[in-house]
Formats: C-alpha cells, sequence, structure tokens
C-alpha cells in the first residue's frame, strides 16, 4: 500500500467497498445443528487454534458479537465460518473477504475477514475506513458501495464524516401496488411533520407508552399521520391508502443522511461512481478466477484474515508490476 501511494496509484479522493463469499475450510458433515452447538462446552486448553481463535473472537464487532443469530450448522473444524446459502445452490461453510479499494487504480486499501452477514459486512466499513485514515491519512471524499451498504445508520456515520454516500439506499417503505410510497410525501423538517401529494401535513404521533417497543416511536423510528377526517374526505385516498382509515408514514432516525443519498443518486457523479463499482468486483473475479482463491487453506478468523491479506497483497504487486514494469535488462555485446 505504501509503496503504491509512493507511486501516485492512490488518491484517497473516491473508495468503493464490497465484500464475496469464500468457502472455508469446513463441511456439513463435520458439523454441529444450531439447537445441538453449546460453545461454553468448548474446553479453550483442548481445543485446536481454529477453535480457540473462534472463542476468542466471540466478542469482536466482525463475528461473533455482530448478530446472536445462530447459523444453521457450526463447523467443529472452523467454528468462526458462517454456514450460508446467500448464493444460488447448496449451502456451504464460508468467510466474507472485504474490500475497500481506491477507485483510481483498484488498487486494495484495506482488507477485512469477517462472518458472513451483511451486518458484519457493513461494519466492516467503519473500521476499514478508520484504518486508513490511522495508517495512511487518506479521508475518501466519496464511498462507493451496493444497497447492502445503504442502511440508514451507516449513511448517517458516513455523512457525519463528510463522506459522500454513492451508495443506493436500503428502503423496505417502497410499494409495488401502485400506491404512493414515503418517497412521495415532502419533509418540512422546521415544522417535524410531513406534506402529503394532496398538501396535508401528517404530524408525528406523540402518545406516551411505558413499554417503548409498544410505543409509536421504537428504535429510531419516528410515525407520521394524518387526520383521518381528511383523508376520508381527500379524492386521491384510493392511490394513497385504499386499506386504511388515514395514512401513516415512518421517518428513520439518519433520514437526513438517507435523503442525502437519495439526492446524490440523481447526479451524473452518482453514475460514474456506479460504474466504477464494478472495480471492486472485479478484484474478487480475478481473486477467484486467477489467483485460484476459491476455499481457504487456513482455518479460523486469523487464518482466513492472513490468507485474504496475503492475496491482496499479491493483487496490488500485480496491478503496480504491470503499470510500472520493470527496467528490460540490456545485454552486453
Ligand atoms: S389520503 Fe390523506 S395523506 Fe393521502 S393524499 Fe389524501 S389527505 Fe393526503
Amino acid at each position: 500500500m505504501a509503496r503504491c501511494i509512493a507511486q501516485g496509484l492512490v488518491s484517497g479522493q473516491r473508495m468503493a467497498i464490497d465484500a464475496s463469499l469464500i468457502e472455508a475450510d469446513a463441511n456439513k458433515q463435520n458439523s454441529t445443528p444450531k439447537e445441538e452447538w453449546d460453545a461454553a462446552s468448548i474446553d479453550p486448553e483442548d481445543a485446536p487454534r481454529a477453535v480457540r481463535e473462534y472463542l476468542d473472537a466471540l466478542d469482536e464487532a466482525a463475528f461473533g458479537a455482530v448478530s446472536e443469530v445462530q447459523p444453521k450448522f457450526t463447523s467443529h473444524s472452523d467454528p468462526a465460518s458462517q454456514w450460508t446459502a446467500a448464493r444460488k445452490g447448496s449451502a456451504f461453510c464460508s468467510y466474507s473477504d472485504d474490500y475497500l479499494i481506491d477507485t483510481d487504480h483498484g488498487v486494495i486499501v484495506d482488507v477485512e475477514a469477517t462472518r458472513s452477514i451483511r451486518q458484519a459486512e457493513v461494519g466492516s466499513t467503519k473500521t476499514m475506513l478508520n484504518r486508513v485514515k490511522e495508517r495512511f491519512d487518506l479521508h475518501p471524499r466519496r464511498l462507493i458501495a451496493d444497497t447492502a451498504y445503504g442502511t440508514a445508520p451507516l449513511l448517517g456515520w458516513l455523512v457525519d464524516r463528510k463522506i459522500a454516500p454513492h451508495i443506493p439506499v436500503f428502503d423496505k417503505a417502497g410499494r409495488s401496488d401502485g400506491t404512493w410510497s414515503r418517497a412521495d410525501f415532502e419533509w418540512d423538517a422546521e415544522n417535524d411533520q410531513n406534506i402529503c401529494p394532496a398538501g396535508h401535513a401528517l404530524e408525528q404521533f406523540r402518545r406516551n407508552y411505558s413499554d417503548p417497543n409498544r410505543g409509536p416511536t421504537c428504535k429510531g423510528t419516528a410515525r407520521y399521520h394524518a387526520f383521518k377526517q381528511v383523508c376520508q374526505a381527500c379524492p386521491s385516498k384510493a392511490k394513497c391508502c385504499p386499506n386504511a382509515d388515514a395514512r401513516k408514514i415512518t421517518r428513520e432516525e439518519h433520514e437526513d443522511a438517507r435523503q442525502v443519498a437519495r439526492d446524490i443518486a440523481k447526479t451524473r457523479q452518482y453514475d460514474i461512481s456506479m460504474k466504477l463499482r464494478k472495480k471492486v468486483e472485479m478484484l474478487f473475479a480475478h481473486l477467484k478466477r486467477i489467483l485460484g482463491l476459491g476455499r481457504l487453506r487456513l482455518r479460523g478468523p486469523y487464518g482466513a484474515n492472513d490468507e485474504f491479506l496475503l492475496a491482496a497483497t499479491a493483487q496490488n504487486l500485480r496491478k503496480l508490476a504491470k503499470i510500472f514494469p520493470a527496467p528490460q535488462q540490456t545485454r552486453k555485446a
């Protein structure tokens, strides 16, 4: 990385992030279903290295601590690997290889091994961006990623750090039945209300519940509703809320950051970013097809991390050699 920076291959202005599943050296025959798996019963003194690493990583954000959901099967030989059916076809044990690249020349600026679940992959974004800032003083102006990274907390984190998210917003509020979705309502920040397409205000529901999970606002989401009498008399009701007395919509905690991402998505720069995103996908294709890293040889989180790091280093060295070929040796007469 230092050599790539010294050679001018990394400006640090535009970065892209993505993750790819790499099969672990583990299989289902040597595994336990989640109902019978008990990590507390493992004796660390008697366990092989990969199992000890699994126990050590249980509290790490990239592994055990990222989610309480247990995989359907846990491998005995490499319990930190994730049983996953994310790809079409049969399920297998895997680790996620997370790449952060500079899009100028496709140099890999950081790499991380994580559990193969979305929360862990998305969580590695913060780890890697913090690390390149600390080690190389790189702070991108824009980060490019796919929808999996467009969650409200990550967008909020990026916008707070003045990193423009060139990321499609992960939005479950879209409607497929042709009725108006949340995007059709206008946010009025000054008055803390949403304005519907017919021009009426939807105000926040403020009733106080003793149990926060039963209340209208929980997990950072605020709910806004229109007045029943207004909606009942509205000529657009069939297009807005055909099956409810009045329209309700929600606003996420980081809605401002989501709006920043939505506004960016309308720009020409965003179209360019979506094409640049292919560079990180191409690196994964190269990793698997040319370097042949379809299955890991080493076990455990550290084994996976070491292999991913070595492979990424090889890819960067290959890039350096391609852009700056060694000078031809001249034969002595
Ligand atoms: S149904 Fe209610 S919320 Fe929807 S457009 Fe009409 S007044 Fe507005």
